[in-house]
């Protein structure tokens, strides 16, 4: 079983003022019983290394360019959120699929060059409420999973994170049967591909609207990993709180 693993997006929020927040974080959690992972916006990723240095807290990205470098104006590059002090990075975000089209093959493309570079890839799925209404939710899942996962890559490298794209940033979750059956599902189309070690090594993430008060329910479902987390991830204490779930 890999170890637990709580991550935080930061999405487009924070500046130098909430750097306190990693301080008050690593106070507070000096010895985590789990992997502890911020991913704050591309300006703050130095600063927050710097102060999340001789601490468990890792730091990462929320988006890298499928190329190391080059013509690429306003874009981040793998090579660089290593050199700026990451060891991890969101990849496939809704919200990315969304605002800049992002599709299965250009996130497998990135998650190729992420890896490939030495990040941990954090790779993001989810149906929307539509898709879910229609009864298509595994299908989506299923190829979203084969389109934007690398086709050689080891367990340690690669996370995904299961975020329903309705229940990001709405307060609204599943209910665990179908946290479950969707993680299940995960996990078995892992196995087909990948072979069941490896399948069994891979971190499986539940992400959208988890807090405080839900976060020892969902973690107690069977191959939940962990969490991805976004509002709930901005201040230490509820975010400790997420933590201590996972101890
Ligand atoms: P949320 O966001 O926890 O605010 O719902 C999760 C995410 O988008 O990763």
């Amino acid at each position: 079983m890999p170890r637990k693993l709580a991550a935080g997006n930061w999405k487009m929020n924070g500046g130098s003022a909430e750097l306190s927040e990693i301080a008050a974080l690593a106070l507070a959690h000096p010895a985590p019983g789990c992997d502890v992972l911020i991913c704050p916006p591309a300006t703050l990723i130095s600063r927050m290394a710097e102060a999340a240095r001789g601490s468990a807290i890792a730091v990462g990205g929320q988006d890298c360019h499928g190329a190391v470098s080059g013509a690429h104006t306003g874009d981040v590059s793998a090579p660089m959120l290593l050199d700026a002090g990451a060891s991890h990075v969101i990849l496939g975000h809704s919200e990315r699929r969304q605002d800049h089209g992002e599709t299965d093959a250009t996130v497998r493309i990135k998650t190729t060059t992420a890896v490939t570079e030495g990040l941990i890839a954090v790779v993001c799925i989810g149906e929307t409420l539509g898709e879910r209404e229609a009864g298509q939710t595994l299908d989506v899942i299923g190829t979203q999973m084969d389109g934007s996962l690398p086709d050689s890559t080891t367990a340690a490298t690669i996370v995904v994170a299961y975020e329903p794209v309705w229940a990001i940033g709405t307060g609204l979750t599943p209910t665990l049967d179908q946290i479950a059956e969707v993680h299940d599902f995960m996990r078995a189309r892992l196995a087909a591909r990948f072979g069941a070690d490896m399948a069994d090594g891979i971190r499986l993430l539940y992400g959208g609207s988890v807090k405080p008060s839900n976060a020892a329910e969902i973690f107690a479902v069977p191959n939940v990993d962990g969490a991805l987390v976004g509002g709930a991830s901005l201040k230490a204490d509820d975010f400790g709180q997420i933590i201590a779930a996972l101890d």
